[in-house]
Order: structure tokens, then C-alpha cells, then sequence
């Protein structure tokens, strides 16, 4: 394989070739192709703004990156017969599998901690037919109980620890150097909570490095909330123990204290020579704020990139020219609590009162009102 056949299946109209997951198919699951459930997903854009790039997997169909290992996790669960999927989530991990499941025709289980998915996930999960267990305690809670059910049920298990998703997932990293040309940036930053995609990226990496796709070797830097800093603060003992938190962030999708890939993601940065950052939540809704005036938008985990970059970049570690690529990982709208109060001013439908309002705001605004 050779980055020449990906390229061509870029302009391709095969259904499986529009999946920036399954373009890349022989370095990600040997399967017949008439055996693929794709909706299909990846595909996503690039955005350049102000000298940085950003992946946004939030435009993915359920509107994050889970969907690139939930194809791979539901194509798998299928050929082994399966007929109920189950997953511990925040979120985003419980409306992908109930989308795939649901195309798919299988039963999808879904264990939450209770009160603590953002709102658009949970409505997502709901619609797309998902039987949904709230479970009373946090995510690492819920976690161990899906580990339980799945083990003594016989459900089949579509959290990241099944490593059919991973290898869906490493075509984030692959689909992002297609989309430099194969130019490898010099950083690649990612948000990291059960560190299903710190693993999955150093993987990416180092098979793009060892057939040949690239000839330079990109850095990861993984970003965590720090209320919710278990693999940060491993890091910073370069690795010498395991850390666990009882985890606390607006960031939901990341509010993890005892990530299961724990082992993968040191892997990753040590192959990488990555870094692991952690910015407080003040940090990242900044950051947020400012990605979504940018008119790209994201959720708050998402932006713990933008926020990291910031940091790393003022203590010296990331330089200002090096090209640096931050994945969004999720969608603006799944979390619509999180949005700043922006401009809302109710009105009398009557022209004098739209007339008062932008004269007011020409006064204060030397640039005019519109
Ligand atoms: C799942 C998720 C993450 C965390 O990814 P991990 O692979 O668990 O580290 C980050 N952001 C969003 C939006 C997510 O849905």
C-alpha cells in the first residue's frame, strides 16, 4: 500500500472509499467489503486559523470521533454474531454506538453516570433507540460495571478498550497527514481522557513512519482538564507509577479519573517523544470561546487543544513556527450548556425598538453598528 492508492480513493465515489476511515481498509481490519457497516464517517475538515490547524472529528455523522472506531467495533461485533452491544460512556461513545447499532440492527446498552452527559449526547442516545442506564456514581464507575456485565452477560464491548475502535481511530492521524499531503506537522494535539486516542495515534504514527507514508516523526502532546489529570501527573514522574483520581472538569467527555489505556498511551508518547499537559477549566473554556468566535466551534474537551498549545507554547516547549494540527474531537452543539451568554435582547416588533438598539451600540462601538 502506498499513500498514491489513498489518494486516489479520496476522489473516488465508492461508498467505502468516502469513509476517511475505511480509504485506509488493509491497515485497519481485514474484511470482506460487503461486510463494512459505514454510515459513512471521517471525511472531516481542516480549518486553518492563524497559523494553527484544527481536525474537527466533530463533523463526523453523530457528530464526533467515535464514530471512526465505533464502524470498526460494530462491523466486528456483526461477524462474531453479535446481537447487543454495551458501552460505559460520557456521552459521545454511548450516541455513536447507538447510531451504528441501530443501522446495524442490533441492541445497543448504554451505562452513564447519572446527571452527567451533556445534554445533547443523551438526546442523541435516546433517539437513535438506546436502552440507557443511568448509573448512580461517576464514569469510572460505570466503567467497571460494563466491564462486569460484558464479561459475565457475554454482551460484546465497544468501549475503547476493544481494540477494533482503536484501529478505527488511528485514521484520524492518517487522514490529517493526507490532508498536509503527507507533510507531517511538527505537533499533533489531542484531548486525553480514557486515552483511547492518545493509544490509537501513536499507533497510527508509528505504522505511517514504518511503511513509509511519512519520513518524519510528529510529537504528540495530550491534553487533559486538570481536575482530571491522572496521566499528567504520571508523566510529569516520567512514568514511574499509575496514578487515579476521583475526576471533577466542565469537560465532560474527559471527566475520567482512571483511564483503561493507560498502558497504549505511555506507549504513544514514548514513541512519539510526546509531552502531557493539563490546563485548568478556566483555560479551556477560554479557549473555547475563542475557537467558537472563530465560527469553527466545539465542545469543552475539545478545546483543551487550543488551551494546551497556549501553554506549551509560553513555557518554551512548542516553538511559534512549528506547524501544529489540534483535534477537535467534538461537536459545538453537543454541549449547549456550555455555551458563553452571547448578545440576546428581547424586542417589541416595532422597528423603533431595532432602530434604539444598533443607535446605542454605534455610540459604544466606533466600528457601527452592522
Ligand atoms: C471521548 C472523547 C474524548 C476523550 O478521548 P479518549 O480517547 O477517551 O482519551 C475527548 N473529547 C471528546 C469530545 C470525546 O468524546
Amino acid at each position: 500500500m502506498t499513500t498514491d492508492l489513498f489518494d486516489q480513493r479520496r476522489v473516488s465515489r465508492k461508498l467505502i472509499d468516502l469513509s476517511g476511515v475505511w480509504r485506509f481498509r488493509e491497515a485497519v481490519l481485514d474484511v470482506n467489503e460487503s461486510q463494512i457497516i459505514t454510515h459513512p464517517e471521517g471525511a472531516t475538515r481542516m480549518y486553518e486559523r492563524d497559523g494553527i490547524f484544527f481536525k474537527h472529528e466533530g463533523e463526523n455523522p453523530t457528530g464526533s470521533f467515535k464514530d471512526r472506531g465505533m464502524t470498526v467495533a460494530i462491523t466486528q461485533a456483526v461477524r462474531e454474531g453479535a446481537r447487543a452491544v454495551a458501552c460505559a460512556s460520557t456521552g459521545n461513545t454511548s450516541a455513536s454506538a447507538a447510531a451504528y447499532a441501530a443501522q446495524a440492527g442490533l441492541r445497543a446498552i448504554v451505562f452513564i453516570p447519572s446527571g452527567k452527559v451533556a445534554t445533547g449526547k443523551l438526546a442523541q442516545t435516546l433517539a437513535y433507540g438506546a436502552l440507557c442506564l443511568q448509573v448512580r456514581g461517576d464514569f469510572d464507575a460505570a466503567m467497571r460495571l460494563v466491564l462486569e456485565a460484558s464479561q459475565k452477560l457475554g454482551i460484546y464491548l465497544v468501549n475503547s478498550i476493544n481494540p477494533f475502535r482503536i484501529e478505527g481511530q488511528k485514521t484520524i492521524v492518517w487522514e490529517l497527514l493526507q490532508d498536509l499531503e503527507w507533510n507531517p506537522p511538527d505537533w499533533i494535539v489531542v484531548p486525553a481522557g480514557n486515552l483511547g486516542n492518545t493509544s490509537a495515534f501513536g499507533k497510527a504514527l508509528v505504522e505511517a513512519r514504518d511503511a513509509g507514508w511519512i519520513s518524519k516523526m510528529p510529537r504528540l502532546a495530550a491534553i487533559q482538564a486538570a481536575g482530571a489529570n491522572p496521566f499528567y501527573r504520571s508523566f510529569r514522574e516520567n512514568f514511574a507509577q499509575r496514578h487515579r483520581v476521583a475526576a471533577e472538569t466542565v469537560a465532560s467527555a474527559i471527566r475520567i479519573g482512571d483511564p483503561v489505556s493507560y498502558d497504549k498511551a505511555v506507549a504513544s508518547i514514548r514513541a512519539t517523544n510526546g509531552v502531557v499537559e493539563e490546563v485548568t477549566d478556566d483555560e479551556l473554556m477560554i479557549a473555547k470561546r475563542d475557537i467558537d468566535r472563530m465560527g469553527i466551534g466545539c465542545e469543552p474537551a475539545s478545546a483543551t487543544t487550543l488551551a494546551g498549545v497556549r501553554k506549551l507554547r509560553a513555557a518554551g516547549v512548542m516553538r511559534d513556527s512549528d506547524r501544529i494540527v489540534c483535534v477537535l474531537t467534538g461537536h459545538l452543539l453537543k454541549d449547549p450548556d456550555a455555551i458563553a451568554k452571547g448578545d440576546i435582547i428581547e424586542i417589541e416588533p416595532d422597528i423603533r425598538a431595532v432602530e434604539k438598539i444598533l443607535h446605542h451600540r454605534a455610540t459604544e462601538d466606533t466600528e457601527g453598528p452592522l
